[in-house]
């Protein structure tokens, strides 16, 4: 079943959502070549702290971290580390989430580390466009697989490939509730969305083929031909004039 939150639990995730976006922009402005990225999860600990809020990984299924810190040809779940060490050129997937007063907020960026690679700047440009094209069909009276049909067409109309392991999500009381959300499938298709559902939508998008791996640590997942991935995500709820995004400042 698809919970469809009221309009209370709605303001809360706002702010769960806003103190996330706070937390990654601090994260954001930190970036650049010689910061760890243990150094990066402190600062969006500190941040959702001093919102009084909760970060919403530490602790989940026993995940170590405020944010999930995915380098280059790491895909997601990413774990903070003293020991890696941006550099110049590096592309960083940060996926962090916040929760208020039970209800969570979850966000996710890639950053570039200084100058990229104008391959690199082309996948993260697809990967933001293909969320915002997922997000252009949340409209009440339109189809789930609408949001995973618009996210796969642009990025594999730009020659990208769309990871198939990794969906995205309901959310509310939980990070994850129903439904999964592809980032793949047949337009017209899935349950019809309504007013009120809150989804949290985030293409995984590779440069080269779409197979994944997972790393001997249990958590990091990266792309098989080592090639870069990123990742975008916000939470979104539907209303009656359609989407609006929650994890914004
Ligand atoms: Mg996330
Ligand atoms: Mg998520």
């Amino acid at each position: 079943m698809i919970i469809r939150k009221s309009q209370t639990e709605i303001d809360i995730m706002r702010e769960a959502g806003r103190v996330t976006a706070r937390a990654l922009r601090s994260v954001g402005e930190a970036v650049r070549a010689g910061v760890t990225t243990l150094e990066l999860d402190e600062l969006a600990e500190a941040v959702i702290r001093d919102a009084g809020a909760k970060p919403a990984f530490k602790g989940y299924h026993g995940f170590p971290g405020t944010i999930c810190a995915s380098l280059n040809h790491q895909v997601v779940h990413g774990i903070p580390s003293s020991v890696v060490v941006l550099r110049e050129g590096d592309i960083l997937s940060v996926d962090c989430g916040a929760i208020v007063d039970g209800y969570f907020g979850d966000s996710a960026l890639t950053f570039p580390v200084g100058r990229i690679t104008a391959e690199a700047t082309r996948l993260l440009d697809a990967t933001r466009r293909s969320l915002e094209a997922g997000i252009s069909r949340c409209h009440s009276g339109m189809r789930l697989y609408d949001i995973s049909s618009a996210v796969q067409t642009l990025a594999e109309g730009e020659g990208f490939s769309v990871v198939k392991e990794y969906v995205g999500h309901g959310i509310g009381r939980n990070m994850h509730e129903e439904p999964q959300i592809p980032n793949y499938g047949q337009a017209g298709q899935g349950p019809s969305l309504k007013t009120g559902m809150v989804l949290a939508i985030e293409p995984m998008i590779n440069a080269g083929d779409a197979g994944v791996e997972s790393l001997d640590d249990g958590w990091t997942v990266v792309t098989r031909d080592g090639k870069l991935s990123a990742h975008f995500e916000h939470t979104i709820v539907i209303t009656d004039e359609g989407p609006v995004i929650l994890t914004v400042e």
